[in-house]
């Protein structure tokens, strides 16, 4: 195809195209978390940890992460949000620093409930890092980052807050960073 650039604009084949149309029509990049969006983080069978607590030692015993449960609603959400074709779907989700064990065991808790996800796991000690549109995320702490910030609300009914978060997703039409 005989496609160059001239300042602003793109000619294929002697067409004009304002750049910028092509650019928008890149696919939206979206961040879900885990910990208290996908994955109900206090559902673990045998090890308890009370709400509100960040550092507790049952985190750093065998199978914290992996024997979790999703959350009702979850695994449909992010199922439906990764079939949409104009979106590029991660999970972006920030381990404990110092547990190994905390970055294998949200794969395999990927790889259980979301296989799909296996390739689309990114783990960080810090999500601003990450370029994107949409992170959708319990954690106040990034709402700095440079897309939309959705947060979770997951002391409710997280099957209507999946709902308003994917039709929020949806809706999001304008592109948060220049190309
Ligand atoms: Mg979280």
């Amino acid at each position: 195809m005989n496609v160059h650039s001239v300042k602003n604009h793109v000619i294929i084949h002697g067409a004009h195209i304002l750049k910028e149309d092509i650019m928008s029509k890149r696919n939206k990049i979206i961040y879900l978390d885990l910990d208290n969006v996908l994955v109900d983080f206090h559902s673990h069978p045998t090890l308890r940890i009370p709400h509100g607590f960040f550092n507790h030692p049952n985190m750093f015993k065998d199978t914290y992460f992996s024997k979790l449960k999703p959350f009702p609603g979850a695994i449909k959400a992010a199922m439906t949000l990764l079939n949409n074709p104009k979106l590029d779907v991660y999970i972006l989700t920030q381990p404990v620093a110092n547990s190994i064990k905390s970055y294998s065991e949200k794969a395999d808790w990927v790889a259980e409930y979301l296989p799909a996800f296996s390739d689309r796991l990114i783990m960080t000690q810090d999500k601003l890092l990450n370029k994107g549109d949409v992170l959708v995320d319990d954690s106040l702490k990034w709402s700095k980052f440079e897309g939309k910030f959705i947060h979770f609300d997951f002391k409710g009914n997280t099957v209507e807050e999946w709902k308003r978060v994917v039709e929020e997703i949806n809706g999001v039409r304008e592109l948060s960073y220049g190309l």
